[in-house]
Order: structure tokens, then C-alpha cells, then sequence
């Protein structure tokens, strides 16, 4: 039994993890298989506050961790399979773990962003494969760039990275795009930004230093092509990672949760929830961090005057 459960170990679930410690509800941090989130699959952070030389996305959220430990939050490795939400205390069935109850939750599992699945993908990550133009736009200063994808994201994102590369060519699977009307135009209207459409990207290429190009096929005449690039942006969407609460935490039609606004409330009173899962506009590390202490806020509030268990048999 723990007061507090924190679901996740990113940017948000870390902060909330300081702050409840720091209040002394002794939460339970669960990591899933991939400790620290998306910022660790970045290197250099240059935007969040307080590093003025930048610090790398792995050692940010290394330090995080340490800093929530430092104030007696525990960590367990495991996944969740699944939480029964229908009485407190809540029940979690973690792989490897087993059964656990806790007088509240905080959901921070994030959101992935998909990636295409082809050869070389994944190895080049880090290496001018990127998932996110505001985290390594800046990377590519005079270079070019190639950003894939045809709905709003690969729109907005090749139209951010026009501000530091020579030129940024959207491939698309298809002749239509599937980006709103406004966004299309914006992005048809920037003359450094050039097409390849019904385009499917089938490997990435990559030498000694990174990403050399893009193999496509082309739908039209069924030849494979090579599209030179010093980078390649991923944007075909996002994931919110929320399958493992089975429906019973209020989602948009996208599977992010729905918080009451201005606050990490769920429809399930004692859930609450921060981070990318429930935020599919800004998603950043600083406005994930800034969510995960509300969070942590508004989850000590709650829990004054609502705890099940009597602790003060347990101290
Ligand atoms: P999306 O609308 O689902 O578009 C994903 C795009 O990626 C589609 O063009 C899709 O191709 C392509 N794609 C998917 N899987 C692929 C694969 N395996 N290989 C190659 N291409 C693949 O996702 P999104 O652009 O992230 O937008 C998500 C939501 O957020 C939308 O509702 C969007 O309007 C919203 N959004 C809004 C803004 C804004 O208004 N500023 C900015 C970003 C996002 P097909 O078209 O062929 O399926």
C-alpha cells in the first residue's frame, strides 16, 4: 500500500516524484522500459531553464531521478498491465511486481512518437534521425534537411526547421496531404521547403557522421530512389501511452487523457494526470516538468482529509 503512485519517469512524472517526496507522501516511482522518456533518446538540450551551456537529455533526466531520491522516493522497474480505478485504494498489477495498491495515482506514462519501422531507423537516432524539430532543429543549421510525413505535424515541423536549414523536403507517402488546408498553404508558401510526394520511405541511409539520405520508392513508376539529407525528421504522429488503463480514465478521441483545465484532474477523483499523455500541443520538457508539480500539488491537496488507510498505525 503507498500514498502515492507515480506511473511513468520522464520529465513530468520525475518532477512530481520531487515534489511529493519533498511533502513527505513516500510515492512509489514505476519506470517502464524506457527510464527517463523521450529526452533520453535526445543529446544536447539547449531550451530547458538553468543550463545556460545546454546539458544532454540522458544526464537532465539522470539528475531528475536523483534529486526525487534524494527526498525518499523509491523506484521499482516494472510494467503496468493493468489498474483497477473503480474504488479506492486503487489496485495495479505491475509485470513483475505484482499487485500493489495506493491511495492515489499520478499517470505520467507519456506519449512515443511513431516511427516508420524501416531499416536503420532506430540505430540512427540520435545520429540525424529526430522526432522532434523543436528539441534538434537547431542541429541543422545550413544543412538539409528531409522531414516525413503529410498531416498538420509535418507541416508545423518543416515549416520550424526552414529557420535553420538550406532546405526542407516533406516526403509523403501519398499525393494528398492529410494536413489541414491552413497549414498546407503555409507550408506550400515557404519557398525553401520542397516536395516529394507519393514517396514511401523504405531505409536510412547513413556514413561515418550521421544520416547521408533517404532510399524511397516511388509509387508512380515503382523505382527506388535516393534523397540526400543530412537529417531526417520523423512526424507521423504521436501515441499517447494509455492502453493499459482500459478505457477507465476519460481520453480524447487521440487516446490523450482529458484533465479538467487548469489543473491534472481525471475524471477519476485521486488519478491525476501530467505530462505528454495528457498534452498533445506543447510538449516539452519544461511545460511536462510544470504539469508534473501541479500534479503533485493538486495529489497532496486531495489526499488531506481522503486517505483509506490508517498511517498512523504503519509509521
Ligand atoms: P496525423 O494527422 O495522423 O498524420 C500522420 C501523417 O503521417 C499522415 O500523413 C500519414 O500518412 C503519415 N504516416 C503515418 N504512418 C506512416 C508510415 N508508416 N509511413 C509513412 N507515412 C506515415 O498526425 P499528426 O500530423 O501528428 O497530427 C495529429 C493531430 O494533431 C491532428 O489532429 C492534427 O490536426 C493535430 N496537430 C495540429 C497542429 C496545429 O494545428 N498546429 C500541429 C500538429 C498536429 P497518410 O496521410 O497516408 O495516412
Amino acid at each position: 500500500m503507498y500514498k502515492s503512485i507515480v506511473i511513468g519517469t520522464g520529465p513530468a512524472g520525475l518532477t512530481a516524484a520531487i515534489y511529493l517526496a519533498r511533502a513527505n507522501l513516500n510515492p512509489l516511482v514505476i519506470e517502464g522500459p524506457e527510464p527517463g522518456g523521450q529526452l533520453t533518446t535526445t543529446t544536447d538540450v539547449e531550451n530547458f531553464p538553468g543550463f545556460p551551456e545546454g546539458i544532454m537529455g540522458p544526464e537532465l533526466m539522470s539528475n531528475m531521478r536523483k534529486q526525487a531520491e534524494r527526498f525518499g522516493a523509491e523506484f521499482k522497474t516494472g510494467w503496468v498491465n493493468k489498474v483497477d480505478l473503480s474504488e479506492r485504494p486503487f489496485k495495479l498489477n505491475v509485470e513483475g511486481l505484482g499487485d500493489i495498491v495506493a491511495e492515489s495515482l499520478i499517470i505520467s506514462t507519456g506519449a512515443s512518437a511513431k516511427l516508420l519501422g524501416i531499416k536503420n531507423e532506430k540505430e540512427s537516432i540520435g545520429r540525424g534521425v529526430s522526432t522532434c524539430a523543436t528539441c534538434d532543429g537547431f542541429f541543422f543549421r545550413g544543412k538539409k534537411i528531409i522531414v516525413v510525413g503529410g498531416g498538420d505535424s509535418a507541416m508545423e515541423e518543416a515549416n520550424f526547421l526552414t529557420r535553420f536549414a538550406t532546405e526542407v523536403r516533406i516526403v509523403h507517402r501519398r499525393n494528398e496531404l492529410r494536413a489541414s488546408k491552413i497549414m498546407q498553404d503555409r507550408a506550400r508558401e515557404n519557398e525553401k521547403i520542397v516536395w516529394s510526394l507519393n514517396r514511401t520511405p523504405l531505409e536510412i541511409i547513413s556514413g561515418d557522421k550521421g544520416v547521408t539520405g533517404l532510399k524511397v520508392k516511388n509509387n508512380e513508376t515503382g523505382e527506388e530512389e535516393l534523397i540526400e539529407a543530412d537529417g531526417i525528421f520523423v512526424a507521423i504522429g504521436h501515441k499517447p501511452n494509455t492502453d493499459f488503463l482500459g478505457g477507465q480514465i476519460e481520453t480524447d478521441e487521440l487516446g490523450y487523457i482529458i484533465t479538467k483545465p487548469g489543473s491534472s484532474l481525471t475524471n477519476v477523483e485521486g488519478v491525476f494526470a501530467c505530462g505528454d499523455v495528457q498534452d498533445s500541443k506543447y510538449r516539452q520538457a519544461i511545460t511536462a516538468a510544470g504539469s508534473g508539480c501541479m500534479a503533485a500539488l493538486d495529489c497532496e491537496k486531495f489526499l488531506e482529509g481522503h486517505m483509506v488507510h490508517d498511517w498512523s498505525q504503519s509509521l
